[in-house]
């Protein structure tokens, strides 16, 4: 795989300590009992899954780059217990039961992407170190005081989330100005170049075959066509994410978002004296435009923000921004003014995929599985995804598929360019409540402009 300075694979893949040239493609037609649109988190989670549970099914990934090559290999590492829609959002749609017992599953899921990493022998630098999501003014410690409430409603106890007062969050991760933060234990980091090449490389192990290179243009009951060839097969999985728009006929599902990320040369021992975050936690705060980062294996801070840039579904693009870098540098310099002068030694990009109603949807119709709409919280939700294609394409009954995400429907978006204006708008508009907020430490109008332009 050949990457150039305006299209970097990024941090990840780059030291995924695997040999990145790609798999033999697809050559002519080929038949399967499965096959997966996708080499990414969700592509590989199923096939795990599939050939796991039934070792002599046939199946065919298709992947256009190399297995990783999307979001799965260029995230932040947050294999959390958070979903895109919060529980109120799900119960609102779902009832009370249904978003609790999807919480639940998502803490499960945390455990489980683990417990793979140990029995497979996948050294994705799994840590479940939890989360720490700090506030450092006033109206940051309101919203974590709110969402602390709204996780006590959903059943969740001072062992799931709790409230940390500055002392005792500054003992954890010593961010500058903090004054409270709360932390909850449901949630790991990974690397994730390295847990997807790996899941790779498992589930080869385990008789799938991944032909790389292959890109599939047409996808429908019975069949995957491609630029190499048509597979068939009794089922086909789109696991696309944000390339579903590329698929002919699947340009109103997901709308793919471009997002950044970049990660600190490695950082001296007398920083991290210092600032602590020796418990492998993940760190976020609770800003308009808010930061989630990790403590890397070799002590560098890999990190991104919430600031996207909405592009047609049938672009994904790799390439990076300029005010992207300077929007990371000044977030470092805030959070760690010791790290202000810090070299930024990677900066990349990826896209995910946002649906209409800003919910994740896993199911199976007339042989036709998905799973995506994950936005920022896919690392964990795939594996989920996973799980649950397993038991749908089984036909098996279980606790999974009858979550309530299982055969939700996407509202299909606004034909172009409404989606890009929108979606453009709510992000600028959270880029100024930012900048409001910092400056004045009042909330800006600009929020009531993001709550309108957030997708209903
Ligand atoms: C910068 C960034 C930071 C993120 N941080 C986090 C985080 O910290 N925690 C978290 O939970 N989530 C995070 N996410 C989201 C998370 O990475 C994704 O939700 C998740 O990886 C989606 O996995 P996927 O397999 O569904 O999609 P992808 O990983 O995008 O996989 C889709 C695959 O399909 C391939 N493909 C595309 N078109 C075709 C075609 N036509 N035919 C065949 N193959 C095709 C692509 O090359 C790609 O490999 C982040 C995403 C980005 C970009």
């Amino acid at each position: 795989m050949t990457t150039d300075r305006r299209h970097p694979a990024g941090f990840w893949l780059d030291t995924c300590g695997d040999d990145l040239t790609p798999r033999p493609s697809l050559r002519g037609n080929d038949v399967a009992d499965v096959v997966i649109v996708g080499g990414g988190f969700t592509g590989l989670w199923t096939a795990y899954s599939l050939a796991k549970n039934e070792p002599s099914l046939r199946i065919v990934v298709l992947e256009k780059d190399i297995a990783g090559w999307g979001a799965s290999g260029r995230n932040g590492g947050w294999c959390s217990s958070d979903l895109v829609s919060p529980p109120e959002a799900v119960a609102a749609r779902y009832g009370q039961d249904a978003a609790v017992a999807m919480r639940s599953a998502m803490v499960d899921t945390v455990v489980e992407v683990g417990r793979v990493c140990e029995v497979e022998d996948i050294d994705a630098h799994y840590v479940r170190g939890g989360t720490l999501k700090v506030a450092t003014s006033m109206l940051e410690a309101e919203r974590l005081r709110a969402d602390l409430e709204t996780s006590r409603h959903f059943g969740w106890t001072d062992d799931d989330r709790r409230w940390l007062d500055a002392d005792d969050a500054r003992e954890r991760i010593a961010v500058d100005d903090m004054v409270g933060a709360t932390f909850s234990p449901h949630c790991a980091v990974v690397h994730p170049g390295r847990l997807a090449r790996g899941l790779a490389r498992v589930v080869e192990r385990m008789g799938v075959r991944i032909a790389e290179g292959t890109t599939a243009t047409a996808v429908g009951p019975g069949r995957v066509r491609t630029e190499r060839g048509t597979v068939r097969a009794g089922v086909v999985v789109r696991a696309l994410e944000g390339a579903t728009g590329s698929l002919r006929g699947h340009g109103r599902l997901l709308l793919a978002v471009h997002i950044h990320m970049g990660v600190t040369e490695p950082l001296p021992p007398a920083f991290w004296d210092a600032v602590g975050w020796r418990e492998g936690e993940a760190l976020s705060d609770m800003r308009p435009v808010f930061v989630y980062a990790q403590r890397t294996r070799d002590d560098r801070i890999a990190f991104g923000l919430a600031r996207g840039h909405p592009h047609p579904g049938s672009l994904t693009p790799t390439y990076v921004v300029p005010t992207a870098a300077r929007a990371l540098r000044a977030t470092l310099s805030r959070l760690f003014p010791m790290a202000a002068g810090a070299r930024i030694d990677s900066l990349w990009s990826g896209y995910i995929g946002m649906s209409r109603d800003w919910f994740p949807s896993v199911g199976l119709r007339d042989g036709v599985a998905w799973a995506g709409g994950y936005f920022g919280d896919g690392v964990s939700t795939a594996n989920l995804a996973g799980r649950t294609l397993a038991d749908l394409i089984a036909g098996r009954e279980s606790d999974l598929t009858r979550l309530p995400w299982v055969g939700h429907r996407w509202r299909p978006w606004e034909p172009q360019p409404l989606p890009m204006v929108g979606v453009a708008g709510l992000f600028t508009a959270m880029r100024w409540a930012d900048a409001v907020e910092s400056r004045t430490g009042r909330p800006s109008r600009a929020l009531g402009l993001v709550e309108r332009l957030l997708p209903d």
